[in-house]
């Protein structure tokens, strides 16, 4: 069972300059911890971090602490009262003294933002942290999956521009809760009064088809693509609407995450899902190089003419992966042991190390 303790400002601790962002030149090698926020894909990554020979560290709240220890994945369990405590300098210090290299997952990201990972955050974290301005501004997205040459859904400048079913989308509305459909202008005006909701939004065609979210892991060391898994959100309301032989007119769909199933595609598709992939990795090159590095995926729907519309990216592991502790159909074909997203990504840094490439894989 792990070691807990809580994180106190230590009165003595000297804050030292630190140097280590995208630098873990002072790092002793032999002994790295992997370290991530409790919540999101902590399991899998602490897991992972074992499989291969890691030690391993979460920082989580007090509450979480159970989790971690009563699964047993945790070497040491940091419990803080506020995540944004993992930004005070003190607290790096301790990090950069374990050779901590942090994971970055969606809680991570959401938690801290990418403005103050990319600006205060000094400990080695594992990937490229421009990905992270660039898959959560709406802007900078569309023109990466534009970039890309991927099929967008159509946007629509202006709310009199709807001339089909299109989904209208407010920022910052986690699990897309404020989001609401509309065929037409009269029908965008009569539900912004509704909902009483104002501010900047975006209007997205709707798009109609089966949606698929694939895992993929792309290795700077080998400039591979891998598709390790894929999954299919489950979501509240509107999964549950198909159950209703009548749907009320007042009733809204909405798209709050609640789970997540696996899915394999048909064989045929895979031929365009390892294309967008690659798409995906050549265009951040170009866009923001060196690009990505580690586990992304595509959110798509695939319509009746078998084609991808892609109409998001997440730019690191998803929760969606936590489905594939022990391995994937697809990871099964690449590897001979359960390897989960979070084992892959201990797997670069650990080959990272070994061929003395550790800044291919942290920036
Ligand atoms: P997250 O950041 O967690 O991925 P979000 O809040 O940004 O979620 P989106 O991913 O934009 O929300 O959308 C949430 C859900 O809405 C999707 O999983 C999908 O079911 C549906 N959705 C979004 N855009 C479209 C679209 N253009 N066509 C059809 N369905 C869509």
């Amino acid at each position: 069972m792990g070691m807990v303790s809580q994180w106190r400002r230590r009165k003595d601790m000297e804050t030292v300059t630190l140097p280590h962002r995208n630098d873990p030149d002072g790092y002793d090698r032999e002994r790295i911890t992997i370290a991530t926020i409790g919540s999101h894909t902590a399991l899998q990554i602490l897991k992972g971090a074992r499989d291969e020979g890691f030690k391993n560290l979460v920082i989580c709240k007090e509450e979480m602490a159970m989790v971690y220890s009563l699964f047993g994945v945790a070497d040491e369990i940091l419990t803080v009262e506020d995540f944004k405590q993992v930004l005070d300098n003190e607290f790096q210090n301790e990090l950069i003294e374990r050779n901590a290299i942090l994971i970055p997952h969606g809680s991570f990201v959401e938690y801290l933002s990418p403005g103050r990972i990319e600006d205060e955050l000094f400990v080695p974290m594992f990937g490229n942290r421009k990905v992270l301005e660039w898959e959560s501004n709406r802007d900078k997205e569309r023109k990466w999956l534009m970039h890309a040459g991927l099929k967008l859904p159509e946007e629509f400048k202006r709310p009199e521009d709807i001339d089909r079913l299109a989904l209208v989308k407010f920022p910052g509305a986690k699990g897309g809760k404020n989001y609401f459909l509309a065929e037409n202008p009269e029908e965008f005006e009569r539900k912004i009064v509704k909902f009483g909701l104002s501010g900047e939004f975006s209007i997205q065609e709707y798009v109609i088809g089966t949606r698929f979210y694939p895992h993929y892991f792309y290795s700077p060391l080998t400039d591979k693509l891998e598709l390790l898994s894929m999954d299919i959100r489950y979501e509240s309301n509107i999964d549950g609407l198909s159950r209703l032989s009548h749907i009320p007119p007042d009733l809204e769909p909405s798209f709050v995450v609640t789970g997540n199933l696996p899915v394999v595609v048909r064989e045929s598709l895979l031929s365009q899902i390892l294309d967008m992939g690659q798409r995906i990795v050549r265009a951040s090159k170009e866009l923001f190089s060196p690009g990505l590095i580690g586990p992304f995926c595509i959110e798509t729907v695939c319509t009746d003419d078998l084609e991808f519309v892609a109409f998001e990216i997440s730019a690191r592991i998803v929760a969606g992966t936590n489905l594939y502790i022990n391995g994937s159909p697809y990871s099964q074909l690449l590897y001979d042991e359960p390897m989960s997203t979070g084992r892959r990504i201990s797997r670069e840094i650990k080959e990272a190390i070994a061929l003395n490439a550790l800044d291919k894989v942290i920036y």
